[in-house]
């Protein structure tokens, strides 16, 4: 183990100068094919440094414990491999096999079964093999391919897997999962309606979602965009998002030609997937657009993996603080979307990659989803609001969980949402309250979950209107949100 001293000179350790680090973007951005590269952003990096760098006079912070080490395969790892994000993408779990590999490594003989505190020998445990060969039946489940990073996968508890609000998200349980409620579907929220051109989503009046990437650092098995996001699984043939340059084109004069929009989305896949110069690039696109107001980049990446706005080496927050300030300059408005949805998903990486977009001004929301055995508790959801708050980080939504197909063992009746903001409202400033919403099934965009017509909670049918969302002849229609099958049934006292 290092020095506390040596520790806090990793992490200060070649922070460049502004000059360098536009000079390193400008060397990036010279790659693109000459359509692509952002001019304005090339001849900024030939201008002499500013003297003022809000991002490189942030104060370096002590390192904290080195809790990756506490995963057997990583005991060796120090901290330069660990913060450094190249090497977080070469030893990142993705696909079946390596993730039954790094299993393998990593769990004790046995592991306790859902709810059981854990004894050994006892009927409540599972075997190590018992448990991989669960996953791998889970696999060929699931609608969603697996890739996880070295940093999320760290924050799970190897010794008590089942059991832990983070491995719950990601590594699909075929023993946990459970049938489907017939409406569930694949792309609940009926996004292919809303499409004008491939890739983009404009479904209310002023704002549209540009989704210029399918790939993502870390997958969730919740994902509301399962019919294109992440590779083929054995359930499920993608929808075709490709990064190319034509697709995008399409979509960024789309919304160039629409007066009415003042507000986009980038998102996915994840903005953390785009590179530097393509975040760039696209971010400039949508500054000198006259009609644009303000957008936000949306990435898990602050979640999943953080460092990476710690590395030196890597220029994608370069790339974001350039963007954010070519807005400010036009007096637009720029954030970052991020998505934690449990509190063991922030450490003290996290924190000082979020003091470091604090630093640099840039605006940081979260997006939760309400998850059941995740985070469907006051205490949890009540920490982690406050501890996303005390980071600068905007809790802006808590989402019910979507009806996508294969997460009904993840979804919650919609009584738990309001419960859940019944009691935290109060606790914490208003600013820092988040709105809990569902997204309409079908395509009615986010109503607070406390705006339903009616509640049936013997059917656990609910139903809203969103008179404000138009398109298609909405403006009328009754959406319907419906609990879990189990659920329903347990409230009615069946079996
Ligand atoms: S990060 Fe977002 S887009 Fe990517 S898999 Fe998770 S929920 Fe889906």
């Amino acid at each position: 183990m290092r020095s506390a001293f040596t520790r806090r000179l990793i992490l200060a350790r070649g922070v460049p100068s502004l000059k360098d680090r536009l000079a390193l973007t400008a060397r990036s951005v010279a790659t693109l094919p000459p359509r692509m590269a952002p001019a304005s952003m090339a001849a900024t990096a030939a201008q002499p440094a500013p003297q003022e760098d809000p991002v490189s006079v942030a104060p370096a912070m002590p390192m904290g414990e080195e809790f990756w080490r506490k995963v057997p395969v990583w005991k060796d790892i120090p901290a330069e491999d660990f913060l450094n994000y190249a090497w977080g993408i070469k030893h990142t779990v993705q696909g079946e096999g390596k993730l039954a590999h790094f299993l393998e490594q990593v769990l004790p003989d046995q592991v306790p079964m859902d709810g059981v505190a854990g004894i050994n020998n006892n009927p409540g445990m599972q075997t190590r093999d018992e448990l991989v060969a669960d996953v791998l039946d889970g696999i060929k489940t699931a609608t969603m391919s697996t890739r996880m990073t070295p940093y999320i996968l760290s924050r799970i508890d190897w010794s008590n897997p089942r059991n832990d609000p983070v491995f719950r998200q990601f590594i699909p349980v075929k023993s946990r999962m459970l049938p489907d409620h017939p409406k569930l579907t694949l792309d609940s929220l009926d996004e292919h309606a809303d499409s004008p051109v491939s890739g983009l989503v404009h479904r209310y009046t002023d704002k549209a979602l540009f989704l210029p990437t399918s790939v993502c650092p870390t997958y969730c098995m919740f994902c509301t965009r399962s019919y294109a996001v992440g590779g083929d699984t054995d359930s499920v043939k993608k929808a075709s998002m490709k990064p190319t340059k034509r697709r995008w084109e399409e979509a960024l004069a789309y919304v160039e030609s629409q007066p009415g929009l003042h507000d986009i989305v980038v998102s996915g896949g994840d903005a953390f997937y785009l590179q530097p110069e393509q975040l760039a690039y696209i971010g400039k696109r949508l500054v000198e657009m006259p009609n644009i107001r303000r957008f936000r980049f949306a990435s898990k990446g602050l979640a999943v993996a953080p460092a990476r706005f710690l590395d030196n080496k890597d220029i994608w927050f370069q790339a974001l603080t350039f963007v954010a300030k070519k807005a400010r300059e036009a007096g637009k408005a720029m954030a970052l979307h991020t998505h934690f949805n449990h509190p063991n998903e922030i450490s003290w990486v996290s924190e000082q990659a979020a003091r470091r977009l604090f630093d640099a001004g840039i605006m940081v929301r979260n997006q939760t989803v309400l998850m059941r055995g995740v985070n469907d508790d006051t205490a949890t959801m009540s920490t982690l609001i406050r501890r996303l708050a005390d980071n600068n980080i905007f809790p802006y939504y808590v989402y019910q969980c979507d009806m996508v197909e294969k997460v009904e063992h993840l979804r919650t009746p919609l009584q738990t949402i309001l419960d859940l903001e019944a009691q935290i409202r109060g606790s914490i400033a208003g600013f820092m309250m988040p709105q809990f919403v569902v997204d309409l099934p079908g395509g009615g965009g986010k109503r607070l979950a406390c705006s339903h017509l009616s509640y049936d909670r013997t059917t656990g049918v609910s139903r809203f209107m969103a008179p404000a969302v138009t398109g298609r002849d909405k403006a009328n229609k009754v959406y319907e949100y419906y609990d879990p099958v189990d659920s329903v049934v347990n409230a009615n006292g069946r079996d």
